[in-house]
């Protein structure tokens, strides 16, 4: 319900023109508790500062959805800036982006060629690309742009599966198959019953499965969640089975569980942060403010400190 309602909220446009006027703009500002900033300066900034703290880290250039092909064009450069920035910066070459960022609801083509123009510039620069998921109607056509330019070569991308859906177990046997990474996560997006488990506990169950299935056949996968109960899962099954903390990840978001994060990095576990910047944040902050009600009561105080 309350995913619900912030996913609704996310397309208010009264409620994005306020927030994106007093979201960001000191650095005690709500949104800026998981936004890096909206300047690449200020996302390297914040990287730099993880890096210090031995946490590995993804880059997102937030935007999603644009809705004609100059914005997807647009949307492309900026990217291609923010990999130039990263490799002038000397942190590490990571970045995560959606599709639909690239034009995919305008055109598929178009953004083939963009996320190909991003490719060409990131791979030579030795960057890791991971192609986020997004919500359900995306699902194949994402997984067939990630198989179409795995056939055609490229190896540093990766893909990502939501335990929600009931078919990613499928989806998870052809990318072990291929030998593609892929981070699992349970799903931020509000789905139909059709397609999606309803009731936590059978997510929670998918990505159990899926999890022991990746750290046994997987590539190197990235488990994203910050569920101690799933963590704790990860770990013990990894020294049941000798499957050393080198050949898999740990991922969360940046400014959730900081505690957690921290505490698996001491244990010798390797942690990547994925830092979100960017001018249009405002959709992945209702997404995670959605994601978890007490996140409200923090966002309350924000703004009452923010006066
Ligand atoms: C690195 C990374 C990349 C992701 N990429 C994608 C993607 O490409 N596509 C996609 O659909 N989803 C993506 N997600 C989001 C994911 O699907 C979940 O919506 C999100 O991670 C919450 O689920 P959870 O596994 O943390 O567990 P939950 O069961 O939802 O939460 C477990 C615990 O984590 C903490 N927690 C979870 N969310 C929050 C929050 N917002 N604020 C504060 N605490 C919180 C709470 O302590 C909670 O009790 C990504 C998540 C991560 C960490």
């Amino acid at each position: 319900m309350t995913r619900f309602l912030f996913q609704s909220l996310s397309r208010s446009r009264a409620l994005k023109a306020l927030a994106s006027r007093y979201g960001m703009r000191r650095r005690s500002s709500l949104a800026r508790r998981f936004i890096a900033g909206e300047t690449i300066d200020e996302a390297v900034a914040a990287a730099r500062d993880l890096q210090a703290r031995g946490m590995m880290l993804t880059l997102d250039l937030l935007g999603e959805s644009v809705t004609n092909l100059d914005e997807a064009t647009a949307a492309t450069r900026q990217y291609v800036a923010a990999i130039d920035a990263i490799a002038a910066a000397g942190i590490e070459r990571n970045v995560s982006l959606k599709l639909t960022q690239l034009g995919l609801d305008v055109d598929k083509a178009s953004a083939v060629d963009n996320l190909r123009k991003i490719l060409e510039r990131a791979e030579p620069a030795g960057f890791f690309i991971r192609v986020d998921m997004e919500n359900s109607p995306y699902t194949d056509v994402t997984l067939e742009i990630f198989n179409t330019l795995w056939r055609h070569g490229h190896r540093q991308i990766g893909a990502v599966l939501q335990s929600a859906l009931h078919r990613s177990e499928r989806d998870l046997e052809q990318l072990n198959a291929l030998g593609a990474r892929v981070r699992l996560v349970k799903g931020a997006y509000k789905e139909p019953k059709s397609v999606a488990f309803q009731n936590k506990l059978d997510v929670d169950r998918a990505y159990e499965r899926m999890m022991t299935n990746l750290l046994a056949q997987g590539t190197y996968p990235a488990l994203a969640t910050h569920d101690p109960a799933m963590i704790d899962r990860a770990r013990r099954f990894a020294r049941e089975h000798g499957i050393g903390p080198d050949r898999f990840e740990f991922q969360m978001l940046y400014g959730i569980r900081r505690d957690l994060q921290a505490e698996l990095h001491r244990e010798g576990y390797r942690v990547r942060v994925y830092v979100p910047f960017g001018r249009e944040w405002f959709p992945y902050f209702m997404r995670r403010l959605g994601e978890r009600p007490a996140n409200i009561g923090f966002v309350i105080r924000g703004v009452l400190a923010d006066r």
